[in-house]
Formats: structure tokens, C-alpha cells, sequence
């Protein structure tokens, strides 16, 4: 116990007291409590002793949702390293970017990135595939796990770096959020209470469901701050289980939801729709499903209609956070929900909000401003990127990027991304409203709106959508007319027949489809 300080080892540590009972599942693999604590503790001993990680040292894991993630992670955190998660999707140039923007001293992959990225430059251990030359297998590096095995000696205060985590990359070339351990720490309490306190809002018995063992299906990459303290460390911390797929698939995830009896899932709002719209779903009994979480993307207004056809006893949860906050920080659950399903709900135990004008002063509620938060989830800065960090932490409150409001009883409503607004002739236009009013169609699957230039008016309104069943665009106009002002009406659409393109977050990647549809 003497190697409690540091709060990722104090959580290995505390993790361990759950035992034999299951931690990871994939496919028909089970690892539990006590086998992760060991694996992890047997790895961190490896890295310090036979790779000579420091406390400090970088070290990248780059691979899909395999349990070696989990581990890694751990092993990681453990030695007293900063652990560089990297987006499993990406290139090779994209990957090599992360490596050398982080330094990272070691990596450990998968045997698909390995092959990607043989020769690029840190120590490499692979698992499941290959092993390039020069490279050692995970297997090989882990040895013998002894039961008697501890954690390797290192001083860790709560001020320490422990992760660096890169944003999606929705509004430019991701960065490297460097997280501390006290961010780290708080989150997993911070997840489990806003979690309870869901129940609560629901109506149902909190004390059962406090006692309830949780299995969570896991439906988002473990590299984004969703995946991994959203539910991996908060599952950590609970003592459930965690089940893992190798990528998203809504068929597979309902037979594992009727395999593994899994009572929540938590993920991005596509998930859930896509869920919910599967062909199969009344083949499936999914019974044991109380939870359901959603969040890190705006969620369509037709998500919660659907969930109350088809899952009428389950309330979602609305959670909205972002890298910088070390995932959830707003959420919306239950009755508060059912009454105000377009806000994102109240912030979290932990987090002071404001919403502030462009010089960063208190505006008063009701008023569109940019919402700034501060408390023990912000993010320490930037890694390596000192004029972002001066830029999004001032004064100690994070300025997220985010249009947002607050209404009379502290409820905040996210109204658009600043950068995702267009500016018609001086006059804001938030696409999400125009999104969310063109999602109230019959006929509209999918929509995306975007700004196009235009030389007299600075730009346009334009809109690519994804439709069901045909439509002409004179009538989505003649649509819109009726619930939006005209001048937020699309002057041109676009359709496409195939889904819009999407980045494992579920954000839709306007950049893309700007090119796509306008070539700049
Ligand atoms: P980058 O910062 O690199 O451009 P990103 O902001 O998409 O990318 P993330 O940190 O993954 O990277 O996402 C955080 C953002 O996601 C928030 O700023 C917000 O715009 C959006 N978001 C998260 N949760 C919700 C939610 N529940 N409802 C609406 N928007 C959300
Ligand atoms: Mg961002």
C-alpha cells in the first residue's frame, strides 16, 4: 500500500480487491480482476526494468479494442509514464504524427498498426499478428506473470501527467490533450455518481441498481476519453465487467447483449440508433438492458422517439464532454430528460460553467455565449502546443468552442460548434437548428449543413441530406419556411445516397463533405 499516492495506482490497486470475478471479456476470452492487476503490474515491471520507461516517458498504444489495450494502459500508468493513446483508424502518416508529436519512447500495437508503422522510430512490442523484425511480441515481453507480483516503485503526485489523448480532429489537426492523475482520478466517481443519480431521475430503485453488478458493452474506440473513462476505468472502479467488440457492428452487439447479459451500453448516439433500427432487433432478448448512455456528438431529436417505442422502460442519459474535460461533464437523464430533451442536461458534480461573451465576462441566462467550464476534470493544456493552451485555458476556465446557453434552472443547451456556425450577411445561422428542423422530416435520414460561399453575403446555407424515401428539395424548403426563419432556410441541397461520412466519435465530418460537395 505504500504505493497508493499516485490516483491511477491507488485505483489498480483498489481494483484488485473484486478478484475472480470477470473484468474484460472478448469473444470467449475472460480476464479477471486479479488476472488484469497482475498482467499489468508483471508489464509495468517489464517496461521500467527491460525498457528503461522513466517516469515521464511517453509510452503509445495503437491498437483496436483488444483487452492488451486495457492492459497496456494499466502497465503504463502504473510505471509512472504518461500513456499516448492513438486513434486506431488512423494512416500511417497520421500514426507517425502522434509518435513523434508525443515522443513516445515505446510503442505497443496491435499486429495490424505494427505493420503500419515497422521501423518508425520507438521500441515496438506487437500483439495479435506479426512481429516485424527487431520488434518483441507482447507474450514474449509479459513472460511469466508471477501471483505474488507488485508494482514497481515510483513517486506519483496527483499534479503528474498521465495521459495524452488526441481530439477527434473535427475542427482542425487534432491535439494532444495532456491529462494529470487527479483528472484521472476524480473520474470514475464522477461517472458512477452521475450514473446513480440517473437511476434516481428515472424513478427506479437506486439502491438495487447501486448493487447490481454492471456489464457494459463497450461500443466506442478505447482511445477516445469516452471509451476510456466514461466506461473502461468507471467500470474499473465499480467492479463490473466489460465487454469488448473488435469494431462496432449493432448485429453482433445485440447477440452480446443476449449472450453476455449486459446491462448498459454507453456510447455515441449513433450507436444507439443504429441499435435500435436493427432489422433483428425483436429476434434478440435484450432484457437485461437498463442503461443506456449516449453522447459526445449532438443527439438527433428522433433518437429519444425511437428509444421510447422501442425500449419504453429504459431512460438514456444524455452525457455531452470532450477530451479537454476528461469525458463526461454535462448530463441529462430520466425525468429531467423527458422534460427538457433538447438540453443537455445540468453539469456534473464537480464542474463550474459559464457562458461568456468573446472577451470571457459572465453572460446572463437565457443569452448565447461560449460555454467555459472549470473544476478537477479540466485538462492541464495542450501537449507541446503552448498558443492553443493560452488560447482555450484562460484564467483558469476551459473555453470549449461551444455555442451554448443556460435556462433559469441551470439546464445548458449546446446550440452549435462556434466553428460550425455560418455567418449569412452578419447574421448567425447555427446548423445544428437547421439540422434539427430538417431531422423533423418524414422523409430526411441524415442531414448535414454547411456553409457555402458567397460573394456578397460571406456564405450561404446549403444542406447535404440522406433521404428514406424521395423528396424534392422545394418541399423540404417549403418545410423549413414553417419552423425556421427564412434566411436560415438551405438555399441548395445535396443528395446523397450513401451514409454521410461519420468519425468513430459519430461527428460527421463536414470538412469532407465540404470538399466532396464543393471541392474546397
Ligand atoms: P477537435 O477539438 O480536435 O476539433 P472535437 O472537439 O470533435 O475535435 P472531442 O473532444 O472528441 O473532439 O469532442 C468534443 C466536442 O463534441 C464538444 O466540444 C462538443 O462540440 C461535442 N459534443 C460532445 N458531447 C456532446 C453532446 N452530448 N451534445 C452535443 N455535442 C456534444
Ligand atoms: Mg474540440
Amino acid at each position: 500500500w505504500k504505493h497508493a499516492p499516485g490516483h491511477f495506482r491507488a485505483l489498480l490497486e483498489m481494483s484488485r480487491f473484486h478478484g475472480d470475478k470477470v473484468f474484460l471479456t472478448y469473444e470467449d476470452e475472460h480476464i479477471t480482476y486479479e488476472e488484469h492487476f497482475r498482467r499489468a503490474a508483471t508489464l509495468a515491471r517489464r517496461l521500467v526494468e527491460e525498457y528503461g520507461v522513466a517516469k515521464g516517458d511517453r509510452v503509445a498504444i495503437a491498437m483496436r479494442n483488444y483487452p492488451e489495450w486495457v492492459v497496456s494502459f494499466s502497465a503504463a500508468l502504473a510505471a509512472g509514464a504518461v500513456a499516448v493513446p492513438l486513434n486506431a483508424w488512423w494512416t500511417r502518416p497520421e500514426l507517425e504524427f502522434g509518435l513523434s508529436d508525443s515522443g513516445s519512447k515505446v510503442l505497443i500495437a496491435d499486429g495490424e498498426r505494427a505493420a503500419l508503422l515497422a521501423g518508425a522510430g520507438p521500441a515496438l512490442i506487437v500483439t495479435r499478428g506479426e512481429v516485424p523484425e527487431g520488434a518483441r511480441s507482447f507474450q514474449d515481453v509479459l513472460g511469466e506473470v508471477a501471483a505474488d507480483v507488485t508494482l514497481p516503485e515510483v513517486e506519483l503526485s496527483p499534479e503528474d501527467p498521465a495521459t495524452i489523448f488526441y481530439t477527434s480532429g473535427t475542427t482542425g489537426v487534432p491535439k494532444g490533450a495532456l491529462g494529470s492523475h487527479r483528472n484521472l482520478g476524480q473520474s470514475p466517481m464522477t461517472v458512477a455518481y452521475s450514473l446513480l443519480r440517473a437511476v434516481v431521475r428515472a424513478g427506479r430503485d437506486a439502491g438495487e441498481s447501486a448493487g447490481q453488478r454492471r456489464v457494459t458493452l463497450l461500443t466506442v474506440p478505447l482511445f477516445h476519453v469516452t471509451g476510456c473513462f466514461a466506461v473502461m476505468t468507471t467500470t474499473m472502479f465499480t467492479g463490473g465487467g466489460l465487454v469488448l467488440m473488435y469494431k462496432w457492428d449493432p448485429g453482433k452487439a445485440l447477440e452480446l447483449i443476449e449472450r453476455e447479459k449486459i446491462t448498459g451500453i454507453s456510447g455515441v448516439p449513433t450507436n444507439v440508433w443504429q441499435l435500435l433500427s436493427h432489422p433483428d432487433l425483436e429476434k434478440y432478448d435484450i432484457s437485461s438492458l437498463n442503461a443506456l448512455g449516449y453522447g459526445g456528438a449532438p443527439a438527433p431529436p428522433k433518437l429519444l422517439e425511437r428509444i421510447g417505442e422501442k425500449l419504453p422502460s429504459r431512460a438514456p442519459t444524455n452525457g455531452y464532454g470532450m477530451t479537454e474535460t476528461t469525458a463526461l461533464a454535462i448530463n441529462n437523464a430520466g425525468a429531467d430528460y423527458a422534460a427538457k430533451p433538447d438540453s443537455i442536461g445540468l453539469p456534473v458534480a464537480v464542474v463550474d460553467v459559464k457562458i461568456a461573451d468573446p472577451l470571457g465576462e459572465e453572460l446572463p441566462v437565457g443569452e448565447v455565449g461560449e460555454l467555459c467550464m472549470r473544476g478537477p476534470n479540466v485538462i492541464m493544456g495542450y501537449w507541446n502546443r503552448p498558443e492553443a493552451t493560452a488560447e482555450t485555458f484562460v484564467g483558469g476556465w476551459l473555453h470549449t468552442g461551444d455555442l451554448a446557453r443556460i435556462d433559469e434552472d441551470g439546464f445548458v443547451y449546446i446550440v452549435d460548434r462556434a466553428k460550425d456556425m455560418v455567418i449569412r450577411g452578419g447574421e448567425n445561422v447555427y446548423c445544428a437548428e437547421v439540422e434539427a428542423a430538417l431531422f423533423e422530416h418524414p422523409a430526411v435520414d441524415d442531414a448535414a449543413v454547411i456553409g457555402i460561399p458567397h460573394d456578397e453575403l460571406g456564405e450561404e446555407v446549403g444542406a447535404v441530406v440522406r433521404l428514406k424515401s424521395p423528396v424534392a428539395p422545394e418541399e423540404l424548403q417549403e418545410f423549413l419556411r414553417g419552423r425556421i426563419a427564412s434566411f436560415k432556410v438551405p438555399v441548395r441541397f445535396w443528395i446523397r445516397e450513401a451514409e454521410l461520412p461519420r468519425n468513430p466519435g459519430g461527428k460527421i465530418l463536414k470538412t469532407h463533405l465540404r470538399k466532396e460537395v464543393l471541392g474546397s
